[in-house]
Parts: structure tokens; C-alpha cells; sequence
């Protein structure tokens, strides 16, 4: 099994074997991150290409881990998937992201909050009555929240989360397709899906000044999210540039280090504030 090593300690992959006696220790340390409230919120802006105003924001989780520092989210996301501890981990982030917003709305700051879930989130059948109870908690509308799906999450059993799709649209949730371009969805498929958005996946906006062949894509990608009546986000604009050529060709939105990186929910409040003034 191929382990990765971080600060000389056996830390995640995707790889580990479910049954090892690693995995049942990262499982219990994952358990008590959330219990200990190990977990942070990290906020990252979308902007309004054209007018420049922010929106909304995707909610990004890190563990403050004692010992480890900041862990980022691929190093315990994928393994969450493979154990299904992703459906208590996302919960805790809709929780944290319903409070976030109650928190801004306190301060007079209106955000939409963008929220990922996972192919394991797609089959849980009481997913839209759980998020649902977390915003009425929170006195939030269904559309204080967007769900970010990526292509392979849906493809890994489409009929299924076609139907989970189905039943948070009518709860109101906004919903957005993530990494797009990345998976192997059919058109004839997405045309069915009931989202409102599109996220074309960083590893094109990123290239698109020096490839030729990413332009193209970006450039096809935002013409067919505007034809199937698709609002796109263009993730991973790290330069001005990046953020006029978008805008030249009508993307709606761009996220990326450009504006801002991913911030502590409190540390984003503050910046959001002074990006309005
Ligand atoms: P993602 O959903 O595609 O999120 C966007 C990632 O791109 C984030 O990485 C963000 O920090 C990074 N990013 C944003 N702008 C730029 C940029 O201009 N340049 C570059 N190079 N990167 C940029 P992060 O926060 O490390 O998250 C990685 C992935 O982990 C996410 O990819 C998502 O798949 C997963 N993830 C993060 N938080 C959650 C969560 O709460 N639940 C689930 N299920 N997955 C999560
Ligand atoms: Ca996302
Ligand atoms: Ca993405
Ligand atoms: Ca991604």
C-alpha cells in the first residue's frame, strides 16, 4: 500500500487499506477532530466578473490538527469518501456554513455559500431534509446554499443521485456542477440535471493564457453552460489578465487566488466588508 508520509507520520491516501490498523486510528482521530472542533471553516469569494461585486462564496474545509498544523482537505477528504465518514463531515460543514451565513446576514453582508458534496452524500436519501433542518436552524432560505457536485460524483451512480439532485431542487437548493470538463458526463446527461451552474475546472483557466487549446475549451465551455441557460464560474483566475480575458468572453463569475485565497470564515467577513466599502 503506498502511504503518505507527512512530519514522519503515516497520514493519508486514498490508498489506505480500509480494514488497516491505520485506517481505524485516522478514523477515530477524524471522529475526534470533529468532536473537538478540530474542523475550520474557510471561505473563498466568487466575484462578478463584469461588475465586480461578490456574491457568494465556497466553503472549503481544513483540521487544525494539533501536532500537524493545517491539514489540507485532499489529505482526509478522500479517505472520508472511502469510509463514509464524509456524510458526518458534511454535515459539519453545512452546519458551520448555515452559521456563517447567519453570522454575515448579522453584519448586513448577503452571501450565497457554496457547499461540496461527494458521490457517498448523492446516495444518502435524507440528505435534503438534513441540510434543510440545518438552514431553518439558522433562519436561512433553501437559497443561502449551493451545492457543488462534480461530474464523477453523479457518473459514479447516475440514476441515484439524479434522484437526490431531483429532491433538493425542489427544496429550493441552488446546485452547481464542480471540476467541470474533468469527468465523462454526456450533454445529453447534463441537459437533464437540474443545476443552475457550471464550474469549469482550474486546470483549464490556468493554462488558458499559454494553451491555445485551453482557451478553446474555456471559450466552448462558457457558450454551452449560456445555451443550456447555465450561469459559469471560472475557478483558478490567478492574474488580472485571467480575469479580463474571462470577462471578455462573458463568464459570469471567477474564483481564485487572484481575488482572494480560501480564508478563516471570520478573516473573510473582514475582507468582505472592506472589498464593499
Ligand atoms: P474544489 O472543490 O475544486 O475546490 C477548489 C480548490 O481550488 C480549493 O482547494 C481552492 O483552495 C483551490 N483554488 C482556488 N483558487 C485557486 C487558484 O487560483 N489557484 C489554485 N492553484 N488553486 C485554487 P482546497 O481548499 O485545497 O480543496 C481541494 C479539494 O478538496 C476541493 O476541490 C474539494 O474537492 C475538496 N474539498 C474541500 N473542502 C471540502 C468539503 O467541505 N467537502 C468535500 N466533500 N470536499 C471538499
Ligand atoms: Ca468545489
Ligand atoms: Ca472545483
Ligand atoms: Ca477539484
Amino acid at each position: 500500500e503506498a502511504k503518505k508520509r507527512q512530519n514522519g507520520s503515516v497520514f493519508y491516501s486514498a490508498s489506505l487499506d480500509a480494514g488497516s490498523q491505520e485506517s481505524l486510528s485516522l478514523l477515530s482521530e477524524l471522529r475526534h477532530a470533529v468532536e473537538a472542533g478540530e474542523l475550520r471553516l474557510y471561505l473563498q469569494p466568487k466575484v462578478d466578473l463584469q461588475s465586480g461585486r461578490i456574491i457568494s462564496a465556497e466553503a472549503l474545509v481544513r483540521w487544525q490538527h494539533p501536532e500537524r498544523g493545517l491539514v489540507p482537505p485532499m489529505q482526509f477528504i478522500p479517505f472520508a469518501e472511502q469510509t463514509g465518514f464524509i456524510r458526518a463531515l458534511t454535515a459539519w460543514v453545512i452546519e458551520a456554513s448555515a452559521a456563517a451565513w447567519a453570522q454575515a446576514r448579522a453584519q448586513d453582508l448577503a452571501l450565497r455559500i457554496s457547499v461540496n458534496l461527494s458521490t457517498r452524500d448523492l446516495l444518502d436519501q435524507d440528505l435534503p431534509a438534513k441540510i434543510q433542518a440545518m438552514l431553518d436552524a439558522h433562519g436561512a432560505r433553501s437559497d443561502a446554499l449551493c451545492l457543488e457536485i462534480t461530474e464523477s460524483a453523479i457518473m459514479d451512480d447516475p440514476q441515484r443521485a439524479l434522484h437526490t439532485l431531483q429532491q433538493l431542487q425542489e427544496r429550493g437548493f441552488k446546485m452547481s456542477i464542480d471540476d467541470f470538463g474533468t469527468g465523462y458526463s454526456s450533454l445529453a446527461y447534463l441537459k437533464r440535471l437540474p443545476v443552475h451552474e457550471l464550474k469549469i475546472d482550474k486546470s483549464f483557466v490556468m493554462a488558458m493564457e499559454s494553451d491555445l487549446g485551453d482557451a478553446k475549451i474555456v471559450r466552448s465551455t462558457i457558450e454551452l453552460a449560456h445555451n443550456l441557460g447555465l450561469s459559469v464560474v471560472a475557478e483558478g483566475v490567478e492574474s488580472a489578465k485571467a480575469w479580463r480575458l474571462l470577462a471578455a468572453l462573458g463568464c459570469d463569475e471567477g474564483q481564485g487566488y487572484f481575488i482572494a485565497k480560501p480564508m478563516p470564515q471570520e478573516q473573510f467577513l473582514d475582507w468582505l466588508r472592506a472589498w464593499r466599502a
